[in-house]
């Protein structure tokens, strides 16, 4: 398998504070990699360094060969990664299809307009990705009207929208119900299966990790502790000291006999 990220010890000092300590890592292509660990431990920062929001004091950030590194954030989207945010991006007035449509234009330059026939501007395509996120049925309900649990899915129909190789997801189920988080992780698996993309995503949720994730890293206080397989990670002395520490060890111990 290729390697479609390659992290190279990326810092990142947020006055005198090291949010992120000479991380190295890898993505392989169609893998869905957990990123944990726990608040503070320098999660967002790395995904704000790989989206270009947030520049690195040092290191490498390497997408299908091509440093990233002092590229703008939509440079970096049109070159194929995707991000869903915790915060949903989404126009509210619009419909479900429409929002979708409207990201289809901006990946291919062109304008969205209320005048022409909708048919035109990318119906196809726009259907297709809401059949893949089990939203066809709403295609023409306005996205303010939506339950969380859909909106959460509208927003990966929009992120695909790109034909990302590489899709960022920080916390994508907060905030919501249990059944919904699991189906919404359900659902990235099976898009990482059919399609050829792969996934660095966090969670809070270890059932989740544990059930979804090809594999793992730890970060703890900026630094990367651990990575491996679910059973690794599970048995890590270390992971388990980090989740001790900070009262969590009890979720991994008490996971793993599930
Ligand atoms: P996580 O996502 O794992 O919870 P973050 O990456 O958000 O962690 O934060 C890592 C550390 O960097 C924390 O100590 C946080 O307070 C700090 N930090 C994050 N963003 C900023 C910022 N923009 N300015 C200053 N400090 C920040
Ligand atoms: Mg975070």
């Amino acid at each position: 398998m290729n390697n479609v990220l390659e992290i190279s010890n990326l810092s990142k000092n947020f006055g005198g504070i090291n949010a992120v300590n000479n991380v190295s890592f890898n993505l392989k292509d169609g893998e869905l990699l957990a990123l944990i660990g726990p608040n503070g431990a320098g999660k967002s920062t790395c995904f704000n360094m790989i989206m270009g929001q947030i520049l690195p004091n040092q290191g490498k950030i390497q997408f299908m060969g091509e440093n990233l590194v002092g590229r703008p954030t939509r440079e970096i989207w049109r070159k194929g990664i995707g991000r869903t945010f915790q915060i949903t991006a989404t126009y509210p007035s619009m419909t479900v299809i429409e929002n979708v449509q409207i990201a289809l234009l901006s990946f291919h330059n062109r304008l969205f307009s209320f005048f022409k026939k909708t048919k035109n501007q990318f119906q196809d395509k726009a259907e297709s990705l809401l059949e893949l996120v089990g939203m066809l049925a709403q295609a023409d309900r306005p996205a303010a009207v939506l339950a969380y649990g859909d909106l959460k899915r509208l927003e990966l129909a929009i992120a695909l929208s790109n034909e990302p190789r590489l899709l960022l997801m920080d916390e994508p189920t907060a905030g919501m119900a249990p059944k919904a988080r699991i189906e919404l992780m359900a659902l990235t698996s099976k898009i990482v299966a059919t399609k050829s993309v792969s996934v660095l995503f966090t969670e809070h949720d270890m059932d989740i990790v544990f059930t979804h994730a090809h594999r793992l890293i730890v970060l703890n206080r900026g630094e990367l502790i651990a990575g491996g397989t679910v059973e690794e990670i599970r048995n890590n002395q270390r992971v388990q000291e980090v989740y001790l520490g900070g009262g969590n060890t009890f979720e991994l111990e008490r996971r793993s006999n599930a």
